[in-house]
């Protein structure tokens, strides 16, 4: 579309946390037949007609990499519109000018400003256009004070109305472009219960760690104060904790008016489980006053996980729980601490499972523009997408831009993922060439020829086996680095295949091939880690599987049953021993609930994924207040092990998207059922196990042609339902 509006600013300086709002009274010739308004803003927005919102779109623009890219709204506003109407459209810093963008650091700088145009149709075919200009004015808002860490003030009781003049501020309207993701909307509301703590604070509990705000609904006199505090988890003697927000305030203070008060941020959200009330009207506390609503992106739950063991389906819903939380426009790495980035090895290692969950196509296809978008010509890839830190000098753009195995590898795994998901070919089509580059810029700056070596990473980050001190496993970097060289350049040539580009392939196909040769070479089966073990089965680089697979048999027997990985070797674990014959110590894993596993959080009364095995321990103390966080959700990617394995639902890379199926469950004992399904693209996929009696009942949908394989028998069917009992 073509932008004859222009950006505005005000000609004065205001507070940069203090939301603005632009506005302009307008007379239209007639009543519109049609009239749609087209808006976006540096920082996220509300516009309004005749003082309501346009939209039920919250945080509009959403995040984009906003140097390159910033996407606007259209939105239908002809029943809004009256002849004498005013448009006002609020701006705060939002992503884009918050504490969040570290924008005082090394992005250019981003002003407030605001492009909109309204097109109006009358009934006689004539055309009017309103458009943001100098004739538009700006004045303060009521709330005084907004930022995402921080969270948000409002005074209802302000009345300055003083307005100033707008200039034209000539950005750049190329980085404009149409919403590409999903809109991020409200969804669940959940009312608390409200407790005193040991320490006397009074205490709302939403019984589930969320991503939103709360809206106050209550009778007050004027000049009293709400004044909340956000926290995920009580301390060891049930008291409010949060310390692990760093240095996130996330508090809400609203100042009340006369009378009934009704407010929620608007600028502003929070991750919490636990609200504090710092301040309250005087009188009794009605927990009903305080509901919480969740926000996220507008993304369509599609998997479905249910079992007959209570910790596990609570494990499930907290994946659930943990991927709403962290995919508000973008996908990021927790929602509550003074981070909230899209970190790239978080989004990766999690991507198969986040594309049976829920349908992500949309929001997947908007932040890998991003991801392209952001980087390096060098072919790096940032670690944080959008990025957050790039500046002048090298040392800032280090901080984001090296990118690291793993984390860097998103550009070639997430849209491989959603490629076999979703069957859309424009995933490898969009991000073919950032995926080149990446393996280019690896071939051309290791050390080693065919291997990744001599460049720090992040390693198995957060490793169980990591030295004191260090948050990174004791996993070898170089091993890591150059099993994910192998995986990806393994990705790119199948890409390069699928895009009719013969040439690449083979050139990307010989590449591998010499990967493989030299780690086998170089590693020589001599893995020291349950991490450098998983990756070399996972990745097939093993020369021989079956000892390889033997000895992390062995390795996680000796400790007790227990895993020691990290980021890196987690999501693929149980998939390593699957694979190689080793399914029951897999369903171990799974299954166990000593620290630490998957479970053991679920049994300390966790509703979201922690970041760190230990977040909390046994004994109610935490394992840190730096790196804490109670909704991070990596560790999830378990899910797809579940999806895959133990319901045995699997795509076919040839037939992506589902066009064919591959269904081989695994069912074990320790669970008497198993009902999993997916709505995919093609249709429903189902499978469910039941032990009943003397044998296991399979029952099994497929919307399209599919192999179901039970143990050593393979049916090739078509479409359709189809039961199975296997006598035990
Ligand atoms: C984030 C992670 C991220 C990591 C990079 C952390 O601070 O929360 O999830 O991947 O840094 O090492």
């Amino acid at each position: 579309m073509k932008f004859s509006a222009s950006w505005i600013t005000p000609v004065n300086q205001y507070d940069k946390y203090a939301p603005l709002i632009f506005f302009k009274d307008i007379n239209l010739s007639a009543k519109p037949e049609k009239a749609t308004l087209t808006v976006t803003a540096i920082g996220t927005y509300e516009a309004r007609i005749n003082g309501s919102r346009v939209s039920d779109y919250v945080f509009a623009p959403g995040w984009t990499q906003y140097t390159e890219r910033i996407q606007y709204q259209s939105y239908d506003v002809t029943d809004m519109l009256k002849k004498k109407s005013t448009l006002e459209i609020e701006v705060a810093a939002g992503w884009a000018r918050g504490r969040i963008a570290r924008s005082d650091e090394c992005q250019p700088k981003m002003p407030v400003a605001t492009i909109a145009q309204l097109d109006v149709k009358y009934k006689d075919g004539s055309e009017e256009q309103f458009i943001t200009d100098t004739s538009w004015c700006v004045r303060k808002s009521c709330i005084v004070f907004s930022e995402i860490y921080d969270g948000e003030t409002c005074d209802a009781n302000f009345t300055d109305k003083s307005y100033d003049a707008v200039k034209d501020l000539k950005w750049s309207k190329k980085v404009l472009i149409p919403q590409e993701g999903e809109e991020i909307k409200e969804h669940e509301v959940i009312y608390p219960t409200l407790f005193t703590a040991p320490n006397g604070e009074k205490i709302l509990d939403y019984g589930q760690n969320l991503i939103g705000y709360v809206e106050l609904s209550l009778d007050a006199h004027k000049g009293e104060q709400v004044v909340l505090d956000c926290a995920e988890v009580l301390d060891k003697d049930g008291n409010f904790y949060r310390e692990n927000y760093r240095s996130a305030k996330s508090t809400l203070t609203y100042i009340c008016k006369e009378g009934h008060n009704v407010y929620k941020p608007k600028f502003s959200f929070f991750g919490f489980r636990y609200l504090r009330l710092v301040k309250h009207p005087k009188g009794k506390i009605d927990p009903m006053s305080y509901k919480a609503i969740c926000v996220y992106s507008d993304i369509k739950k599609t998997g479905y996980l249910n079992s007959s063991n209570k910790n596990l389906n609570q494990l499930f819903s907290n994946i659930f729980w943990g991927q709403k939380c962290n995919y508000l426009d973008i996908p990021t790495d927790c929602p509550q601490r003074d981070e909230r980035l899209g970190w790239t090895g978080d989004a990766q290692v999690f991507a198969r499972t986040a594309s049976y969950n829920f349908d992500v196509e949309k929001f997947f296809t908007k932040w890998l523009h991003d991801l392209s978008a952001a980087c390096y010509p060098d072919g790096r890839v940032s670690k944080i997408v959008p990025y957050v830190w790039k500046g002048a000098g090298d040392a800032k753009i280090a901080w984001s831009m090296n990118s690291g195995s793993a984390w860097g590898d998103a550009v070639t795994i997430c849209p491989w993922e959603m490629y076999l998901t979703y069957g859309n070919v424009n995933f490898l089509k969009d991000g073919y060439e950032a995926m080149c580059n990446w393996i280019n810029y690896i071939t051309n700056t290791t050390k080693d020829k065919y291997l990744w070596t001599g460049m720090n990473h992040y390693g198995d980050w957060l490793g169980m086996d990591a030295p004191e001190g260090s948050y990174k496993g004791s996993s070898r970097q170089d091993l890591i680095a150059s099993a994910y060289y192998a995986y990806s350049t393994q990705i790119l040539a199948k890409a390069s295949k699928i895009l009719g580009k013969q040439e690449e392939a083979e050139k990307y196909g010989k590449l591998y091939k010499g990967i493989v040769k030299k780690f086998r070479e170089y590693f020589d089966d001599d893995y020291k880690t349950q991490t450098e073990h998983a990756i070399a089965l996972r990745f097939g680089l093993a020369k021989d599987m079956k000892k390889t697979a033997a000895s992390l048999d062995k390795m996680i027997k000796d400790n007790g049953n227990k895993l020691t990985t990290g980021f890196v070797g987690t999501p693929y674990l149980l998939h390593a021993l699957s694979e190689n014959g080793y399914m029951d110590t897999a369903y171990t894993l799974l299954l166990q609930e000593e620290y630490p596993s998957w479970l053991f959080s679920v049994t300390m009364g966790a509703t979201t994924m922690w970041e760190h095995w230990d977040g909390k321990k046994a004994d109610g103390s935490f394992w840190s207040k730096d790196m804490n966080s109670f909704n991070h959700y990596a560790y999830g990617a378990v899910a797809d092990w579940v999806y895959g394995v133990a319901a045995g639902i699997n795509r076919v890379e040839d037939k992506p998207g589902f066009e064919q199926v591959v269904i081989a469950p695994h069912p074990d004992k320790r669970l008497e059922w198993l009902d999993v399904s997916i709505e995919t693209k093609s249709g429903l996929v189902a499978s469910k196990w039941v032990y009943k009696d003397d044998h296991i009942r399979y029952e099994i949908t497929t919307p399209s042609p599919a192999t179901i394989i039970l143990g050593t028998n393979t049916h090739n069917v078509e479409a359709g339902k189809y039961i199975f009992t296997e006598k035990l």
